[in-house]
């Protein structure tokens, strides 16, 4: 089962064709994350604002794996009111030769740019839509799309 079907039912189908239309432009990508548990995101609130050894409890918890001291001081998330709480956001990234470009560089930053713009008319909001921007006018959340029902 595709991640995508923990989706609400109202949303899934913008998120399906953000899905076509990267297949249809041959682009590789995966799907990190979409409906996320109250324990998960508690998790990722403490990051970077709470002790490791707190941090790391908190991710057990959740079923995640355990944070080294570097990874446990970077904030991750800045809210406790996710738009992924409601299945209504999913994280999808380009996947280069097998891996994630996570450091957005200028050989890569036209395929995230990619990524955005065909989220984005698929009707999704684009999380690297939101400032503050890199150098190459991508958000802070690059990977991040959602939909929500009232929109
Ligand atoms: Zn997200």
């Amino acid at each position: 089962m595709s991640k995508l079907q923990l989706l609400n039912s109202e949303v899934l189908r913008y998120f399906e064709d953000f899905v076509w239309k990267l297949e249809q432009q041959g682009l590789r990508y995966t799907i990190l994350e979409t409906l996320r548990t109250i324990e998960v995101q508690e998790a990722y609130y403490a990051q970077g604002r709470r002790p490791l050894e707190e941090i790391n409890n908190l991710r057990k918890k959740a079923g995640l794996y355990l944070l080294g001291a570097e990874e446990g001081k970077k904030i991750v998330t800045k809210t406790m009111d996710s738009v992924h709480l409601i299945g209504c956001a999913a994280d999808i990234v380009p996947v280069i030769d097998g891996k994630i470009p996570w450091n957005i560089s200028k050989e890569n930053a036209g395929l995230w740019l990619a990524f955005g713009r065909l989220g984005q008319e698929a009707g999704l909001e684009w999380g690297g839509a939101w400032s503050p921007y890199d150098r190459y006018g991508i958000g802070w959340d690059a990977p991040h799309y959602q939909r929500l029902r009232a929109a």
